[in-house]
């Protein structure tokens, strides 16, 4: 019986351990059965990813050189005195083309950002002169809407800080030129305070506002006001433009500093946006020192080179060619695809080879592994490439590129990347962020005069074209006295009278940046607009420079 029992109890044991076997097996299946589908998922993820980025890479490529090129040509053209007629059509394709890349630069700005592939900068930078650069990038629109620009910055806040000015310029020009757009009449104010950490290890907690008296936000649009491609209303698209990321790039780069965005609005009262990064605290002597280090950077440490630029497009070429040209005293030479510069450099030496990354028949890749693997050559190579993303950039570096330069490029930019490869000791060069470079207008290293009309004016004559640009040159102490006393007596109507007659020779100088600023302050001093005033000293440093630079010509 005892027997018969104890066979029993085995038996139902040997059930239920089977049993629970069967159910652990069939667990571990299902688990194994997810597993696989999370792996599969994963894998398509990330080549869905890599594929968004090769796209994204291509379309760079695919539009943004041939855009510069339709912008730059547009400008060229509308440089050289078009027929009346022809000038809206003109600046119709540079306005669009000004949008087209605009949204670009807006679409790869978020993808790198979601890539995680923005390294900030860290150099010293003084918060009055962003404030001051980000104002004017913004007086144009708000003068022509007639709002007040206000900046806000107490001398509690420390000023030089330690940081990236370039991202912090892209979000305040964001959310100020939000403010500046949905704002009919009132106010945009740029205000600074510290924030509620205050000082601590020598770091200051910076807390910025955007407030504006404008349209407002309904309440319950304020939660996914942040999200990609949102904006209030679809009608805002057709009325106001815009892209529906500017506050979504402006909230990531934030977080990317690590600081945080909120807003508060009431409808048809105004908005405030406000966001705190903390930044160390440095000193006034150490901008300086970095200030005196940028402008050392001279063309001349490339004197000597040889250097062969490869790239099939022509305008690319010519533009590489005539900046280095225009800066250093260097031997250069020209190859059309990875082929021709292969026989080149059989035949002759350089001492560093500008390398386009795609071209027809042996791209630059190919072309690179051929001289570091077949010819064994040591010949430093820099990629010139449209594509910003990592993933491309590293592929330069593993064909054996010594660095990269991305297009379109400064002439700067060129010659600190070729004294690093060639060895010719530069100071660090500061770049300007590519999203910025349409805010900031008359930059420094942009000529302000141009002899173009000028010779044809005189047919080429050059005793004659002397002649004329003395006469200005004698003509602008003059001009200035009288400008300042009209300053000093707020007489506008002969500010206006004078800067009238002016004209002409500007237009001889090829000074159109000049002219039209000259047409708009004529019209505010019609208005008796007080920023008139503003908009004098930047002629006056217009004036100043086109005298530089004439008398460097001639
Ligand atoms: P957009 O390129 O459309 O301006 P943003 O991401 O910068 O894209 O802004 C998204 C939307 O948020 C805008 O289209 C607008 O509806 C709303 N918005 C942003 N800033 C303001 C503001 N200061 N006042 C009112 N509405 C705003």
């Amino acid at each position: 019986m005892l027997s018969f029992l104890g066979l029993a109890l085995i038996l139902l044991f040997s059930f239920f351990a089977y049993r629970n076997y069967a159910r652990q097996r069939k667990l571990n299946a299902a688990l194994q059965t997810e597993r696989s589908k999370a792996i599969g998922q994963k894998v398509r993820a990330e080549r869905s990813e890599a594929f968004k980025q090769q796209f994204l890479a291509n379309m760079s490529h695919e539009i943004r050189t041939p855009m510069n090129a339709v912008s730059s040509i547009t400008d060229i053209l509308l440089n050289k005195e078009p027929r009346p007629d022809q000038v809206g059509y003109l600046e119709a394709i540079s306005k669009s083309s000004a949008t087209l890349l605009y949204i670009i630069n807006d679409i790869l700005d978020l993808s790198k950002i979601e890539a995680g592939k923005i390294d900030l900068e860290v150099i010293d930078f003084s918060l009055s002169d962003i404030l001051n650069q980000v104002k004017d990038a913004l007086a144009y629109k708000a003068e022509e809407k007639g709002l007040s620009l206000l900046i806000d910055k107490p001398d509690t806040v420390p000023d030089v800080v330690v940081g990236d000015p370039y991202r912090l310029t892209q979000i305040l020009v964001n959310l100020g030129g939000n403010a500046v757009k949905f704002t009919e009449r009132g106010s945009v104010e740029l205000k600074v305070e510290n924030g509620e950490l205050k000082m601590k290890d020598n770091t200051v907690e910076v807390k910025f506002s955007i407030i504006d008296t404008g349209i407002g936000i309904p309440q319950d649009k304020l939660q996914t006001l942040f999200e990609n491609f949102t904006q209030v209303n679809s009608s805002d698209t057709r009325k106001y433009g815009g892209t529906g990321l500017g506050l979504s790039i402006s909230k990531k780069l934030i977080e990317l500093h690590g600081g945080s965005i909120s807003v508060y609005s009431v409808e048809g009262r105004g908005s405030t946006f406000s966001f705190r990064i903390s930044y160390p605290v440095s000193s006034v002597q150490n901008l300086q020192q970095r200030i005196m280090q940028k402008e050392k950077m001279d063309g001349s440490i490339l004197d000597g080179l040889r250097i062969l630029i490869v790239d099939d497009n022509e305008y690319n070429r010519l533009v590489a060619e005539e900046s280095l040209n225009l800066k250093a005293k260097v031997a250069i030479s020209t190859a059309v695809n990875g082929q021709e510069a292969i026989n080149m450099l059989k035949e002759n030496e350089y001492d560093v080879i500008l390398m386009d990354i795609q071209m027809p028949g042996i791209d630059g890749y190919e072309a690179t592994r051929y001289i570091r693997d077949s010819m064994r050559s040591k010949v430093p190579i820099i990629a010139l490439t449209a594509s910003v993303l990592r993933t491309d950039l590293d592929k330069c570096r593993d064909a054996g590129m010594n660095s990269y330069i991305p297009k379109p490029f400064k002439a700067w930019q060129l010659i600190s990347t070729i004294a690093d490869v060639t060895g010719r000791k530069t100071v660090a060069a500061i770049p300007k962020p590519e999203s910025l470079k349409k805010y900031i207008r008359n930059a420094e290293n942009i000529a302000v005069t141009d002899m173009t009309y000028l010779g044809k004016f005189c047919e080429d004559d050059g005793v004659r074209m002397k002649k004329y640009i003395t006469m200005y040159i004698e003509a602008v102490p003059g001009f200035k006295e009288t400008i300042k006393e009209g300053i000093q007596n707020k007489d506008v109507e002969n500010i206006a009278l004078h800067i009238h007659s002016f004209k002409p020779k500007w237009m001889m100088m090829g000074m159109n940046t000049t002219r039209d600023l000259a047409v708009h302050i004529d019209a505010l001093c019609k208005a008796n607009n007080s920023s008139v005033y503003q908009q004098l000293e930047r002629l006056m440093v217009q004036i100043d420079k086109s005298v530089d630079e004439l008398k460097d010509k001639y």
